[in-house]
């Protein structure tokens, strides 16, 4: 080979974006990324991929990556070296801890950073502060997911792997925009379509991609999943067509489930969510009568006040119709970031250590106390939504984020950004100069995934490697290093010298990971959680029941009550989420010019009618008022949208970012913003 070509380097790495973990080869040369080549051995995508992981890396050579580290002097920002940057970190830790205790200061991981980043943060955060103040990014999206199938089913990942949504005989997906969010596994139900009839049932507000392509498409109204969710298995069971063997083998709580779902009837379900009784009576008769149902749900279903709820209503619904346990059957929350899965696998979580051991749990946190020296806080830390709260009550006095853009990812940012002015202090580790950045005293400059060897793990529970393909820019550094000199800045002696050894500690201490090694974990080699000890892993989840007691699952009642409407002042519902060629606020995508000609701004998203109504064309610039704050934006006219629905790409920044509209509305059960219940009103600014 010539010198030209020796130069040119062929490195394995996982992607970046979506929560599918698609797997590539990368060809570099120097810094130039000269192809993204799938292989027929990627677990999950084999030779495809989407215009993002083949087309969206070019925001590694960015003009704007941060090299150095900065601290805030007065109202600028001055380049340090690392060392002066981690012992004022270090010092202002403690004399915050000193003065105030341990649980005045906060951490929040990256999901965009690897499992063993995660683990060091949580490591960090409960080691060597002394709190569980520590959570992530499942904070705003899959949390409810987890709850709901934790109550139920005891594990929170996906039942099985994309092959089993492949394999179904009907796929069920709620509040998912699957094509534009999690394009190479909607890529897979589609084939399934063609290939075997795979029938598709598409549960949404708007006419996405998918609901075009499905059987049947259902509009319900919106916030009402759970209720035509009780409703259907409510009028199975009455039919006497629920699954009597497994549930008399495999689940608990039969009669008071039923019980609860009296008021459930199909009149109640017609009048609330929309749809007709016939409908509805359709679709339960359909559904009893494929052998292997898979139920896929996103953010329409999470991000919700009721979002665990719905989710347990997904998975009662599973159980009833035994639809667990099989090939081609369960559960699947996609998650949304490539690695928000890991990253509360691996315990950046305020209530788990690694693998959901509680951290309440004495015999658990001896465990790590033995292993890590220390004595751990017992009481669950604060989420990302009470560590906001608890800043601005003065209870919470220092933040340490890691790779979240929490100043617009969060909901209602003018109230979190407020937030981020009482800090104390205020550490961000990141590529850019983000809007939540630009509110530090300190800046860390992280690296991305082509620079770094870790591992992420897919929505299958899928642990896969990446590897070091490019060297940090300028002075940048793996969160994995900075975070170990920040706690020998703190006076400890950790010694990583690979993360290879930060998964062998966690896998030593978290059963679920116990065999999870680097050698098993070689190349495109993958192994999906749990990993028994001596290597084996599950694709399949609950193939020997459930992890409970008596290894039976548990139905969960619910109850309903309308948690959210429009008005006669904010009359218009938002709706939200992705577009294909954009990952959520756009930090990454924004900065690849390949990604940005595709899909160069921002939209929103209104029906025929209400344009008319509202005498407006497409162009228009409109202003969208709630009680949070306000957005303006450029209308696009689409009958994807009905009546006064309307519909806000969450790939957005700048003005038009959808959390200047929403609010401090949460999940009940897990603080999950409820990032879909904005009701605003409409000022029409140009009419075009
Ligand atoms: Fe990346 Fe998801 Fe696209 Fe695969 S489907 S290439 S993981 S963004």
């Amino acid at each position: 080979a010539s010198m030209r070509e020796e130069r040119i380097e062929k490195t394995k790495t996982v992607c970046t974006y979506c929560g599918v973990g698609c797997t590539f080869d990368v060809w570099t040369k120097d810094r130039k990324i000269l192809k993204v080549e799938p292989q027929k051995d990627s677990p999950a995508n084999g030779i495809s991929s989407c215009i993002k992981g083949k087309f969206g890396w070019d925001y590694v050579n960015s003009e704007e990556r941060l090299t150095q580290p900065l601290i805030r002097k007065d109202d600028h920002f001055v380049e340090v070296e690392w060392e002066e940057a981690l012992t004022y970190v270090a010092k202002r830790f403690n004399e915050i801890k000193a003065e105030k205790g341990a649980d005045a200061l906060g951490f929040i991981s990256s999901s965009k950073a690897t499992n063993e980043e995660s683990y060091l943060m949580q490591k960090l955060s409960r080691q060597i502060i002394g709190t569980n103040n520590v959570d992530n990014c499942s904070r705003y999206c899959q949390a409810p997911a987890t709850k709901g199938l934790f109550r139920t089913v005891g594990h929170g990942g996906d039942s099985g792997s994309i092959d089993d949504i492949a394999e179904a005989e009907m796929v069920i997906t709620i509040g998912s925009n699957t094509a534009e969010s999690h394009p190479v596994l909607a890529s897979r139900i589609k084939r399934s379509q063609k290939l075997f009839g795979q029938k598709l049932f598409v549960f949404d507000l708007r006419k996405h991609e998918m609901g075009q392509r499905a059987d049947r498409f259902v509009q319900p109204k919106s916030g009402t999943d759970l209720v035509w969710l009780s409703a259907i298995t409510k009028y199975i069971i009455d039919q006497g067509l629920e699954n009597h063997t497994f549930i008399d083998k495999w689940v608990n709580g039969f009669d008071e489930y039923k019980e609860s779902l009296n008021k459930f009837t199909l009149e109640y379900a017609e009048e609330l969510t929309g749809i007709s009784r016939e409908e509805l009576i359709e679709i339960a008769t359909e559904i009893v009568n494929v052998e292997r149902l898979a139920i896929c749900w996103a953010m329409g279903v999470t991000q919700h006040q009721l979002g665990s709820d719905t989710s347990t209503a997904i998975s009662n619904l599973l159980l009833i119709t035994g639809n667990y346990m099989r090939n081609g059957t369960g559960a699947y929350p996609l998650r949304g970031h490539n690695n928000v899965q890991g990253c509360s696998d691996f315990g950046s979580m305020p209530n788990f250590f690694p693998g959901y051991e509680e951290v309440a749990d004495e015999a658990v946190r001896k465990r790590y106390e033995k292993a890590w020296n220390a004595e751990l806080p017992e009481a669950p830390g604060k989420d990302n939504h009470e560590m906001i709260k608890a800043i601005h009550e003065g209870e919470l006095n220092s933040l340490f984020v890691i790779g979240e853009d929490t100043g617009i990812v969060d909901a209602n940012i003018n109230y979190v950004t407020a937030a981020f002015e009482k800090l104390d202090f205020f550490v961000v580790q990141d590529l850019f100069l983000t809007h939540t950045a630009q509110y530090a005293d300190v800046i860390l400059p992280a690296v991305p995934s082509l620079e770094k060897d870790g591992t992420f793990t897919n929505t299958e529970r899928r642990i896969q490697r990446l590897y070091k393909a490019l060297e940090p820019v300028g002075e940048s550094k793996p969160d994995w290093v900075i975070l170990q000199e920040l706690a020998n800045a703190l006076g400890h002696d950790w010694s990583y010298f690979h993360p290879s050894e930060i998964m062998d500690e966690s896998a030593s201490l978290a059963p679920l990971f116990a065999g999870v090694s680097y050698d098993l974990l070689e190349g495109y080699n993958s192994l999906q959680w749990p990993v028994a000890a001596d290597g084996t892993d599950t694709p399949l989840l609950f193939s020997d029941g459930f992890p409970f007691e008596d290894n039976k699952a548990k139905l969960y009642p619910l109850h309903y009550q309308l948690m959210y409407d429009t008005n006669d002042e904010y009359d218009l519902h938002v709706n939200n989420g992705r577009v294909l060629e954009h990952f959520h606020e756009g930090n990454m995508t924004f900065k690849s010019p390949g990604l940005l000609r595709e899909m160069p701004t921002s939209f929103i998203e209104i029906s025929p009618e209400l344009a008319e109504e509202r005498g407006i064309k497409e162009g228009a610039e409109i202003k969208l008022i709630s009680e949070a704050g306000e957005a303006t934006g450029i209308v696009h006219v689409t009958d994807r949208v009905s009546g006064k629905e309307l519909y806000l790409p969450l790939n957005s920044n700048g003005k038009s970012a959808v959390n200047y509209l929403t609010d401090n509305r949460v999940d009940k059960d897990t603080n999950t913003p409820a990032y879909k219940e904005i009701a605003v009103k409409m000022e029409v600014i140009k009419k075009k």
